[in-house]
């Protein structure tokens, strides 16, 4: 039995084509938008979030809203980019978040976690580990401090697990599923039996895509007390890196024992 640690692994984002960009506001009009907004290096060496400019990007093509005349009806445009991603929010104006998607990887995550996660729908990609596939010669597994403080559960936990490992290993053998020539649909089929011998809480992988949009209600949703522990874990750690990497989209948060409350919800 392997202990291990739930890790949050945050792999690919939103990247703005700028020169892309000025092409189109070219076409319409719009420069002056794009000469506000960074596009670069800030001054204090950090990067501009695309991910929130992109926002603004698609907030301000709704209403042609780059500056004002080009649409008629619009006289004043909002400047500051903060307080324009704050009024979306507060309007719910939340499609414009779903451009932006992040991709994390959630390794050492057990089966409840990912049963639990892909329970959401709208806004997400999946790829999970198949354990269909991989073969499992061990059973890491994640114990929170308060059961790593017993030590008779412990004893009896990490007794359970490595005698479940030693199953594991014996079925391979008895399967001969290391012997030369055995065809590959076998050992995924005798792969596949072998799984239902590992425990829920088996440390596995995910790859997890989400929007904005997404991200705001699963933040909420998977780290509000009443949710599972290690979901609650997982979930604060994308919640600091989100706050991290689009600071005025997850601004309105207040982080109360874990739990992290929007001011505005289900935009
Ligand atoms: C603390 C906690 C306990 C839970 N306990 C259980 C349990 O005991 N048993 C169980 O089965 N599940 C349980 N769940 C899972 C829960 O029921 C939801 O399936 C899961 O949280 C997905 O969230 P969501 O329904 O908001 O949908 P998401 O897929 O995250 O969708 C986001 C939002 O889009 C809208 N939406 C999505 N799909 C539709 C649709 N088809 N029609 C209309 N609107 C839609 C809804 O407004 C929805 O809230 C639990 C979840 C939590 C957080």
């Amino acid at each position: 039995m392997r202990s291990v640690e739930p890790q949050v692994f945050l792999v690919a984002q939103p990247a703005i084509d700028y020169d892309q960009l000025a092409a189109y506001l070219r076409e319409v009009g719009g420069e002056q938008w794009l000469e506000r907004l960074d596009r670069g290096d800030l001054p204090d060496g950090e990067k501009a979030s695309d991910a929130q400019n992109l926002a603004e990007f698609a907030g301000k093509m709704c209403y042609r809203a780059w500056e004002p005349g080009l649409n008629p009806n619009v006289r004043r445009v909002r400047n500051d980019h903060e307080a324009y991603l704050q009024n979306i929010l507060k309007q719910q104006h939340g499609s414009v978040l779903e451009h932006a998607s992040f991709t994390f990887v959630l390794h050492n995550v057990s089966r409840v976690l990912t049963h639990e996660v892909v329970r959401h729908r709208p806004g997400t990609a999946v790829s999970q580990e198949s354990l269909r596939f991989v073969r499992l010669d061990e059973i890491p597994f994640w114990f929170p401090d308060w059961a790593r403080e017993d030590p008779e559960l412990m004893k009896r936990a990490t007794g359970l697990l490595d005698q479940m490992e030693e199953f594991q290993r014996w079925m391979a053998q008895h399967f001969g599923l290391d012997e030369e020539g055995v065809p590959f649909h076998e050992k995924k089929e005798k792969t596949s039996f072998m799984r239902r011998f590992a425990p829920d809480g088996v440390a596995t992988g995910i790859v997890w895509t989400a929007n904005i949009r997404t991200l705001r209600h699963t933040i909420e949703a998977r780290t509000d007390p009443g949710a599972e522990e290690e979901i609650r874990l997982v979930f604060g750690k994308i919640a600091e890196i989100m706050r991290a990497e689009a600071p005025a989209l997850f601004a309105d948060y207040e982080v109360r024992d874990g739990a992290w409350v929007p001011q505005w919800r289900k935009v």
